[in-house]
């Protein structure tokens, strides 16, 4: 019986396309193309006959280590925009300049040449939020628990 498994199982794995596989694991981890499934995050196909195979795949080191590296760069990009976002409105508010002069168009094109990451700023009610936000963010880390308030800070911002 055990071997009849065995012969089924075998028949199944070899019917099995790398689009089944796609379905399986999802799309956002791994992609079909030219008859093979490849890993979306390390960019290099995976044998996708043996489901055993893909499940190792994601337990390999360097597909962590890659995962982690995808995440460190774009936390530092996010935290570049970040700080951008907040000396602009602050420099904003030290001069007494209304916050709504960024949706000036002219202002939005100087901005974008000019200013590394200038494109991605956002509209002045985005930003007052954002601005709002830090700042109570910013009390809730000079309260007594200052590592709880940062990590309440990250929640939010990144809401
Ligand atoms: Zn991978």
């Amino acid at each position: 019986l055990s071997r009849f498994i065995a012969l089924q199982r075998n028949k199944t794995a070899v019917n099995i396309g790398p689009e089944q596989r796609v379905k399986e694991f999802g799309q956002d981890k791994f992609y079909a193309e030219g008859g093979l499934l490849w890993c979306k995050t390390c960019n290099e196909p995976v044998d996708h006959v043996r489901r055993q195979t893909i499940t190792d795949h994601l337990g390999t080191k360097k597909h962590t280590d890659t995962i982690i590296g995808c995440i460190e760069r774009s936390t530092a990009a996010t935290a570049a925009k970040d700080t951008l976002v907040m000396e602009l409105v602050e420099a904003f508010m030290a001069a007494n300049i209304p916050l709504e002069k960024v949706d000036n168009p002219t202002m939005r094109s100087f901005m974008q040449k000019n200013l590394k990451g200038g494109g991605g700023i956002p509209q002045a009610n985005t930003l007052r939020e954002l601005y709002l936000k830090r700042q109570s963010c910013r009390q809730l880390q000079s309260s007594q628990d200052g590592t709880l308030g940062s990590r309440l800070c990250c929640i939010t911002l990144s809401i």
